[in-house]
């Protein structure tokens, strides 16, 4: 059997290309840290400065009175950097200027706030459909690519089930301009999982067809990823990473540890931004298979299910999914609501029943013409 490759082995359960994380290693930090000590290097002996050296020598001295000249060491990077912080904060061009990029990068984040679909949570986004799509077919193609011969093909009964439930969510989700593409992944090394990639690639993994009970559990697990692509959490993702890089940086230039920035960012931003996405994809599925007639309530014995298998997860507030257990108190408070949807929509009357018998009837159509699904 071909290995996975390491991206792929830590994918957890559920949309893991689209959970992309900052990688700020020791490296890229090294890399700022060499860059800034040979653009700017901290002599303060020119007589062009002296003015400026006055004004920062008591900041200097704060630091430690080190008159290193170097980042050479801890201390002497320390010294530098507030010799520098001094000498800013007694600019009056660089003030000005810090005040116009402030004041400018606070305008262009209040411009590009606006509401995530269904739960109306305000998120920055910057990004486009566009640009998000062309990443998703590149993804699309290499996963592809990596799983070569693993890949059941279109007329086989599990790619023809995916593409079942996937078409009465697709019907209610507002995407049905999405060029859709449902792939069924055969490989016993990978537990239950499944993905929608941007621009509406989906990758279903067999282990997760045989966790699942029924076309509800299915439908729960593909809401899900639906509700990533419909919400454009890759897109939301993408743009706060340059907030995310200064803010690192600047953690580090203050502390001068790479650790201290990897964590504030990791504990502090990344993963509670990444768990309150998935707990909105949790959301906006919920309601999203309760409109499309399925039943919602399956959802908990779904989660219930992927408890019990006890997959090696961190703890909670180090992990970039919430816990099982969190998962299920959540869709069981938001329960009622989506009761109330599948209600409203009418599932049980004749033409639902027609519906899901033109369903079933497509099952067997699909096994000999797979393209008429879709
Ligand atoms: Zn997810």
């Amino acid at each position: 059997m071909q290995r996975l490759s390491a991206n792929l082995l830590k994918l957890r359960t559920f949309c893991k290309p689209s959970c992309s994380r900052p990688s700020f290693s020791p490296s890229y930090f090294q890399s700022i840290r060499t860059q800034i000590s040979r653009d700017r290097p901290l002599s303060f002996s020119s007589s062009a400065h002296q003015t400026a050296n006055r004004r920062t020598y008591a900041t200097y001295r704060r630091f430690g009175n080190q008159h290193h000249s170097s980042f050479s060491s801890h201390e002497g990077f320390v010294s530098n950097l507030g010799a520098l912080v001094g000498m800013l904060m007694y600019n009056r061009r660089v003030q000005v200027a810090a005040l116009v990029l402030g004041g400018g990068t606070f305008i262009f984040y209040l411009s590009n706030v606006e509401p995530a679909p269904v739960s109306g949570r305000r998120r920055f986004i910057v990004t486009t459909p566009k640009l998000e799509q062309m990443l998703g077919d590149s993804q699309y193609h290499s996963l592809l690519a990596e799983y070569r011969g693993r890949v059941y093909p279109d007329n086989h009964p599990d790619v023809i089930r995916v593409k079942r439930v996937m078409k009465r969510l697709i019907a209610v989700s507002g995407m049905e301009d999405v060029d859709w593409q449902v792939h069924v992944i055969v490989d016993p090394s990978v537990g239950p999982n499944a993905m929608v990639l941007p621009g509406g690639k989906v990758f279903v993994f067999a282990s997760m067809l045989n966790l699942v009970s029924n076309d509800d559990q299915l439908a729960t697990v593909l809401s899900h990823e639906t509700a990533h692509q419909l919400a454009r959490h890759t897109g939301e993702k993408l743009s706060k990473q340059p907030f995310y890089s200064v803010i690192a940086l600047t953690a580090w230039l203050i502390t001068g540890s790479s650790t201290i920035a990897q964590l504030l960012i990791q504990f502090a931003l990344n993963l509670p931004a990444s768990r309150q996405m998935e707990s909105e994809a949790d959301y906006i599925g919920l309601l999203m298979m309760s409109q499309a007639c399925y039943d919602p309530r399956q959802a908990i014995p779904f989660w219930q299910k992927m408890e019990k298998l006890g997959l090696a997860r961190p703890m909670e507030f180090m992990s970039d999914h919430p816990s099982d257990q969190t998962r299920i108190a959540q869709i069981t408070q938001w329960m009622p609501k989506a009761l109330e949807i599948r209600e409203n929509s009418k599932c049980r009357n004749t033409q639902s029943y027609m519906n899901e018998l033109r369903d079933s009837l497509s099952f067997f159509q699909g096994i000999r013409d797979s393209d008429s699904i879709f």
